[in-house]
């Protein structure tokens, strides 16, 4: 008996030594995997990025910061960046759940490594010149204020100059409500310059990837001669509780995705990532511009 106890006892004592080991555990660095936000799959980080941040399994596009894009879509090394400095000023002195709209911006910053929720500039596709603009949705949300919608009309007014398409890619959660008015401004803006450019005959390639919703949608984003949206982008201005609760109807299943829209007219076509470079370029040589 007592022979057994000791045995059980040298069990014991040796698993807690076990689990206690000094030794270097061989730990799952962190961001190694990935979870996938659509099928739940595991997936490795790396086979994601390398797949474009395209879930494998199920195709669900991952949401990419503005850098990425650009370098997904342009020719290496391709992009010349415009108005990179340029920085929104709080004219309204806006205060927002214990923090400053400057504090926030400066945040944001630090967080998505831009000045603005936007990049523009000049770049080649496939070989064929552009002027491109792509959305930060790291920088609060690929929120529209001021700035953004500037940096909008500089594309497009470079687009009108250099006889160049226009080719932008849309992110966001919508206006800024950081800026008020000020923001609300910007649809009416950057819609009246893309009348401009329309009457010279530019071409203007919408992209719309996820989000691409509220004020941002209700301008620019819908203004595109032709309009593409990634795979199961979510497309929209309000949010479905809110749509309900005005109109008072059953809103119908997943009527702000990408595929919704394309079926009833809203999009002219979906994308895969993997096929937007040359996509855009087909598009470009067919409207022969
Ligand atoms: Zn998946």
């Amino acid at each position: 008996m007592a022979k057994q106890i000791k045995s059980i006892e040298k069990t014991k004592t040796k698993s807690k030594w076990n689990s206690f080991s000094l030794k270097p555990r061989r730990e799952v660095p962190e961001g190694l995997w990935v979870r996938c936000t659509a099928c739940e799959h595991m997936l490795y980080k790396s086979t994601v990025e390398k797949n474009l941040n395209v879930c494998p399994e199920c195709k669900h596009h991952f949401r990419i910061g503005a850098e990425t894009r650009i370098k997904y879509l342009t020719d290496e090394d391709s992009f010349q960046q415009l108005l990179a400095d340029l920085k929104t000023e709080d004219k309204l002195g806006f205060k927002c759940r214990g923090t400053t709209y400057k504090q926030r911006i400066k945040d944001e910053e630090k967080k998505s490594g831009t000045k603005e929720a936007i990049l523009i500039g000049k770049a080649f596709i496939k070989g064929r010149g552009i002027i491109l603009g792509v959305m930060e949705p790291n920088f609060l949300m690929g929120s529209m204020g001021f700035v953004v919608g500037e940096k909008f009309c500089v594309a497009v007014e470079e687009a009108i100059e250099q006889k160049l398409p226009l080719v932008v890619v849309s992110c966001s959660g919508g206006a800024r409500m950081h800026e008020g008015v000020v923001s609300l401004s910007q649809m009416a803006k950057t819609s009246a310059t893309l009348a401009k450019f329309d009457e010279t005959g530019g071409l203007f390639i919408s992209v719309l990837s996820d989000p691409t919703t509220g004020g941002v949608t209700a301008s620019f984003a819908m203004l595109g001669d032709i309009i593409i949206a990634e795979p199961g982008a979510l497309i929209g201005f309000a949010g479905p509780r809110t749509i309900a609760e005005t109109i008072k109807v059953e809103l119908p299943e997943g009527f702000q995705t990408a595929e919704f829209m394309l079926e009833h007219g809203f999009v002219d076509m979906i994308v895969h990532r993997k096929d937007l470079r040359s996509e855009i370029a087909r598009l470009i040589d067919y409207c022969q511009k």
